[in-house]
């Protein structure tokens, strides 16, 4: 079955961005915040909050696939996108159309930075706001 991350423990996080640093030096094989498909902010005011954006897997209209002119991505299982970085010409247009802005763009490699939904950062969140769920394989 396949597996999706849910954010809906927000409430708890206490902006230590251990799940971005998990996935910017595990998937991209860099020590910073700049490389994580996972972004987290605060949400402003004084109220010490924290918000989370990442693809939430859509799975009947994925807008970035279908904005992208080379079929760079493909569909993933269960939501979401796989991206195919030799036919990626970094156009960015996927960046522009994610429903929710979850999509950088890697000026260093010229490549989108999109979340595949491998759970790395729900490891390493100290507080639980992370999770993956389980959902129906739709491929
Ligand atoms: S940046 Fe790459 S993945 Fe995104 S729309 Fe352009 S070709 Fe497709
Ligand atoms: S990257 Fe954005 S548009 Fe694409 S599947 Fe995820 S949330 Fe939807």
């Amino acid at each position: 079955m396949a597996k999706i991350i849910k954010a809906d423990g927000m409430n708890k996080c206490i902006g230590c961005y251990s799940c971005m640093l998990s996935c910017s030096c595990i998937n991209y094989k860099h020590h910073s915040l700049e490389k994580s498909a996972i972004k987290i902010k605060t949400s402003g005011g004084l109220s010490g909050k924290f918000t989370s954006t990442v693809c939430v897997a859509c799975k009947d209209e994925r807008a970035c696939l279908e904005s992208c002119p080379s079929k760079a991505l493909e569909k993933r299982s269960g939501g979401g996108v796989i991206l195919n970085e030799e036919v990626c010409i970094g156009c960015k247009k996927c960046v522009s159309a994610c429903i929710v802005g979850a999509i950088s763009f890697d000026e260093e490699s010229k490549k989108p930075i999109i979340c595949k939904h491998c759970g790395i950062c729900t490891k390493f969140c100290p507080h639980a706001c992370l999770r993956m769920e389980e959902v129906d394989d739709d491929l």
